[in-house]
């Protein structure tokens, strides 16, 4: 056991440098395939949990089992096709003419790998049924050897389906090796020689891939960040369940190491369950978004944290004293709960990463449990691309991990006026006719589109605008910020489902040398993205954090319906520019006037 956690730890640690590795080259642009790639490479945490449904190791473990391979399979089949769709969606301006063959020959191939891969395994499959009987192969040792193999190739197809996501020519590609991984790791598990009965693995897996498709095929992109958290918390349900399953079976009588993993499993993932469920909620506004706080809120999270990890501790020592275990497994999924609700609604994009990356632990350690090394090397994956995107989300917003996890962020203070508020002045409006004139006579335009673009719907019309423009002449440019939005990405894909070639789309570094050189900024519902105070005010919250430098170019039209603050709640000295003209009303709206304008 000790050598099998030391070559544990090891595949953990190392694919989590790799991970790094590999998942610190995607681009902005992907980052938001990026997070639901992830999320649906974590579903291997599938393949431990139909050994469980399916080992016939008592009704309470097959129930887990069932329920963790419905939750599992949710998120497997779910998450590949929304990334799949994502992915779709990004081309290039050539692109739009001969798109698809390339990926038709890597389609073919893999049917044909398909192909010999079931082959192989129905022969292995017949040797164990008929060629055990008739004194041929050994039936339990071909199986487990064979499906070592199948688990690293997996592995090595995860990690270039990640590879593929640094470009956007081969991410769709790379996604289809990854799921052809996935394919090959389910369907040599269902091998598996403790299996003994398939009845709840089918209804499991008919449900999951009922629930993932219905996810994946019609949840709208501008809804991808709650979909995100309800998978999270999906997985981590599996995880648990799993943990307690494995706990119920060996009846408290388990080694420090197994105890260990089994509690680490529960723990992380009972608070990512209930912590995830929190953030879809809040995301989908079926809870309020603004954090919820209390006197000694922190203080009491420290200590019912603490106490978890208190019992944790004493349960490794003394893995016999089940209530024990289950109060420390109450205690967790409590602690999720108290943990989301000081932050938040805006938060959440953060928060979400920092829950994917607990997930990825959790999976990781349900691979540690039942000693399945790829689940060690997908959950270290996960966890190591969760960790990453917070860490890039926080830098690009100029925050600390700990300022969102625990400053209650907009939160709305009595009285508050936002310290821009004295930069008032007078503020100057336009019509969309007017706006129309003023953009017959621009030669260069840049887009700078926002959170409020995905509230209104209103990427289409951008995209159709910026084509008119185009094709009049104009010079026209996206400015996309790292944290325009709710997501990291988020504008990249509402853009590309808008059909907008990913090659227009100018980062924040590349555009802002231009800003000085054109004709109209035109903003699309982005607020604090825009801001000039975050260059010099110590006292704003958006101090230190870069913008796009909209104020430079020659005229600035904002469409927004009002002067009211965005994310951070403060006043944008942008709007009193003189160079700057509001267009009031919901952008979607706007945008439609403006196209009638322009054609008439
Ligand atoms: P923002 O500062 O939140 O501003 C969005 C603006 O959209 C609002 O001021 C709102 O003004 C407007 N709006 C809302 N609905 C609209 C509609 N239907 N039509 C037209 N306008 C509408 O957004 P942002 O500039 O994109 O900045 C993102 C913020 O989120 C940053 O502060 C960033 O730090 C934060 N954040 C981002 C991420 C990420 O990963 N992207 C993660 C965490 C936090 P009205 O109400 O007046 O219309």
């Amino acid at each position: 056991m000790t050598s099998e956690l030391e070559i544990g730890l090891y595949i953990f640690i190392l694919a989590g440098f790799l991970g790094y590795h590999v998942i610190s080259r995607v681009p902005p642009l992907l980052h938001t395939p990026l997070m639901s790639a992830t999320n649906a490479m974590s579903g291997i945490s599938l393949i431990g949990s139909l050994v469980v449904a399916g080992a016939g190791h008592g009704p309470l473990s097959t129930a887990f089992g069932f329920i963790a391979v419905s939750c599992s399979a949710t998120n497997v089949v779910g998450g590949f096709l929304i990334t799949d769709r994502m992915l779709k969606m990004f081309k290039k301006q050539e692109d739009h003419t001969a798109p698809r063959r390339r990926i038709r020959f890597t389609q073919a191939a893999l049917v044909a790998v398909a192909v010999l891969v079931a082959g192989y395994l129905a022969h292995v499959y017949w040797y164990r049924e008929v060629g055990r009987g008739a004194g041929g192969y050994a039936g339990s040792v071909l199986p487990s050897t064979v499906l070592s193999f199948f688990y690293i190739l997996s592995a090595v197809l995860f990690i270039l389906g990640l590879k593929g996501l640094s470009s956007p020519k081969y991410a769709r590609r790379g996604m289809f090796l990854a799921e052809f991984g996935m394919v090959m790791a389910v369907v040599g598990t269902l091998f598996h020689q403790d299996i003994v009965t398939y009845t709840w693995i089918a209804v499991g897996l008919i449900i999951g891939t009922i629930l993932g498709g219905s996810m994946g095929w019609w949840v709208p992109m501008t809804a991808v960040p709650q979909r995100t958290a309800l998978s999270h918390s999906l997985g981590a349900l599996a995880a648990t369940l799993i943990g307690i399953s494995e706990y119920i079976r060996h009846h408290g009588e388990l080694g420090r190491v197994l105890m260990t993993a089994i509690g680490f499993e529960v723990v992380i993932g009972g608070l990512t369950f209930t912590g995830s469920l929190m953030a879809a909620a809040k995301l989908q506004e079926l809870l309020r978004g603004a954090p919820i706080t209390y006197k000694g809120q922190n203080i009491s999270n420290i200590a019912i944290l603490a106490g978890t990890m208190g019992l944790l501790i004493y349960l490794v020592f003394v893995p016999s004293a089940s209530v024990l275990f289950y109060v420390m497994v109450g205690l967790a999924l409590l602690f999720g709960f108290l943990l989301v609700i000081p932050i938040g609604a805006a938060d959440m994009p953060v928060v979400i990463s920092l829950l994917n990356s607990y997930a990825g632990l959790a999976d990781a350690a349900m691979g540690f449990v039942l000693m399945n090394k790829i689940q060690i090397i997908t959950g270290s994956l996960d966890g190591t691309s969760g960790f990453l995107l917070s860490l890039l989300m926080c830098r690009a917003m100029n925050r600390s991990a700990m300022n969102v996890l625990f400053g209650a962020f907009g939160k709305i203070e009595t009285g508050q006026t936002g310290p821009a508020a004295g930069a008032k002045g007078t503020v100057r409006t336009i019509v969309p006719e007017e706006m129309a004139v003023l953009l017959d006579g621009a030669r260069s335009v840049i887009i700078v589109p926002g959170y409020g673009m995905a509230v209104a719907h209103a990427q289409h019309g951008v995209g159709e605008l910026a084509n008119l423009l185009m094709k009049r002449g104009i010079d026209v440019k996206y400015a996309i910020h790292p944290v325009a939005g709710r997501m990291p990405g988020h504008m990249n894909v509402l853009l590309a489902e808008a059909n907008v070639p990913y090659d227009q789309l100018c980062d924040m570094d590349q555009i802002n040398p231009y800003f000085g050189e054109a004709d109209l900024a035109l903003v699309v519902g982005a607020n604090d993205v825009t801001n000039p105070a975050a260059k010099y005010d110590k006292s704003s919250p958006l101090y230190g954090m870069p913008i796009l430098e909209v104020e430079r170019a020659k005229s600035i039209i904002v469409l927004k319906r009002s002067l009211r603050p965005g994310f951070a709640g403060v006043d944008n000295e942008l709007y009193y520019n003189p160079k700057c003209m509001m267009l009031f009303g919901d952008a979607k709206d706007s945008l439609s006037k403006l196209f009638a304008a322009l054609k008439s």
